[in-house]
């Protein structure tokens, strides 16, 4: 189980389908620590997002932490991504992986260049979600090094593995070009229905069979996955 899972959906997402409150209830029945919200930015047909979220909602379960978050889409080649910027300074975490608008069929490199150039612009990105999507190939270890560079985190995700979006080789693969760059990695259950929030059931043999250390997890336990977070508060500005 996840104790602090780093990317959930919301009914503010299209592909969500639970409201913030009924995951705060469930996260508490369950015992984990903490999620972040991290519906998707607005590229996305169907995304909403909801400024009293951001600005004004506080959790009322003490005992499970909530942070506000986004996972951004890619706006164009030059690594430009829909974050919200005029809620940015409310945000806590975001994410930014590449989804349907972006064109399928290109290299692997041009795919990479694309996260590259989007880090590099962005120092509000925390965590780059599921490189190893099948649609949009990535050259793990040059992104690996790049993310290493920047403070970035790779993210091992339960659910693509779990629903078999993509092959588990792949999730593999990603995990060994982590450990040869000394890149960290975030596990996150991508929790689009509730009973997924805080599984990491799919991936979590994958960690052990390669080795990876716990210690590069930045999500390992609430106190990980908080310090991960407020080291990373300074860069949650727009790009100039
Ligand atoms: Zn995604
Ligand atoms: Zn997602």
């Amino acid at each position: 189980m996840i104790q602090f899972d780093l990317h959930v959906h919301s009914i503010f997402s299209q592909c969500g389908i639970h409201t913030v409150l009924e995951l705060l209830d469930y996260a508490k029945n369950i015992g984990i620590k903490g999620f972040a919200v991290t519906d998707h930015g607005l590229t996305l047909p169907g995304g909403r997002l909801n400024s009293p979220f951001f600005e004004r909602f506080r959790s009322p379960c003490p005992d499970v932490r909530i942070l506000k978050g986004v996972e951004c889409n890619l706006v164009n080649d030059r690594g430009e991504i829909d974050a919200p910027w005029h809620l940015i300074k409310f945000i806590d975490v975001v994410l930014l992986g590449i989804h349907p608008n972006t064109p399928k069929g290109l290299s692997a490199d041009a795919y990479t260049d694309m996260l590259i150039a989007a880090i590099r612009r962005n120092k509000c990105i925390d965590i780059i979600t599921h490189p190893n999507d099948v649609t949009y190939p990535v050259d793990y270890k040059r992104l690996a090094r790049e993310a290493k560079s920047a403070g970035v985190a790779l993210e091992l995700n339960n659910s693509k593995i779990m629903l078999a979006r993509t092959g588990i080789e792949s999730a593999y693969d990603l995990v060994r070009a982590c450990l040869d760059e000394g890149c960290r990695m975030a596990v996150n259950s991508d929790t689009h229905a509730i009973h997924e929030l805080g599984l990491d059931d799919s991936v979590r043999p994958i960690l052990k069979d390669t080795g990876f250390p716990d210690g590069m997890i930045v999500n390992r336990d609430e106190k990980s996955a908080l310090e991960f977070i407020e080291g990373r508060r300074g860069n949650k500005v727009k790009p100039a």
